[in-house]
């Protein structure tokens, strides 16, 4: 069976001084943690402090996100080659707070998705809908368009390397945990669009994981679920003491 992945996403938190604090105490934790496979997803500015302590090691590092250019005067962005050299093997693409707050698009979240896989970094791509979109029925539909124009041009080869993060944008830093049963649910229809998309069995080689207010309490429900291949966590990736709680609630 395939190892669960678990992202921390750490959003615009920790300085590379707190973030090296973090990651020794991590490892003090969780030692080896060999049965996860484990991504830590600082800021930019903590990337190098990140790597310097785990190249080697099985914590695997990511961005939280990426420009589509190659290189040019685009102030303030970053490449997926510099992030690959930075020794990132992930990128996070797509967050709700990225559509929400710097106006991202299907189609710049599509872009995004392209530069990434152009320099074989697997993109973590997150789909999900908002309450007033779940409370009118409509979380199916928005859940389809992310993916289909999310993945536009990408090809079945290339979707071996994309993990899709289903992220219900109600359950992103309000302590409201999706039910298993209403993960479970949207992990079906992913699964079967994939296969829609892109024929038989694309679903069985591909992770979606699970975001939204994941706790160490709530971790066990959710990854009994064999539909859910991980989990990409926010808040409770912030401290040490959760996190390493949510990586051994995760391999038993
Ligand atoms: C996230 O940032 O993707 C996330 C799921 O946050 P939280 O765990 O805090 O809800």
């Amino acid at each position: 069976m395939q190892k669960k992945l678990i992202v921390g996403n750490w959003k615009m938190n920790k300085t590379p001084a707190e973030a090296a604090i973090f990651v020794r105490a991590l490892q003090k934790n969780v030692g080896a943690a060999n049965e996860v496979d484990l991504v830590l997803c600082p800021p930019f500015t903590a990337l190098a402090a990140v790597y310097n302590i785990t190249s080697g090691s099985n914590i695997i590092l990511g961005a939280q996100n990426v420009y589509w250019e190659d290189s040019g005067a685009y102030t303030g962005e970053v490449s997926a080659a510099m992030l690959k050299e930075a020794g990132c093997k992930y990128v996070i693409i797509g967050h709700s707070e990225r559509r929400k707050y710097f106006g991202e698009t299907n189609e710049t979240v599509n872009k995004k998705l392209r530069s990434a896989l152009n320099v074989e970094l697997i993109p973590i791509l997150c789909i999900g809908e908002g309450l007033t979109e779940r409370e009118n029925g409509e979380a199916f539909r928005v859940v389809e368009d992310h993916l289909r124009e999310g993945l536009n041009e990408i090809s079945k080869e290339e979707m071996q390397g994309v993990v899709i993060a289903y992220e219900p944008v109600w359950a992103i830093g309000t302590g409201k945990v999706a039910t298993t049963n209403e993960a479970k649910e949207i992990h079906l229809l992913i699964y079967e669009l994939l296969d829609k998309i892109y024929g038989k069995n694309i679903s069985s080689s591909t992770r979606v994981i699970y975001g939204g207010s994941v706790t160490p309490e709530n971790i066990s429900s959710l990854l009994d679920e064999s539909e859910i291949s991980g989990v990409l966590v926010g808040g409770a990736s912030l401290k040490a003491d959760s996190f390493s709680q949510i990586i051994v609630r995760s391999v038993k």
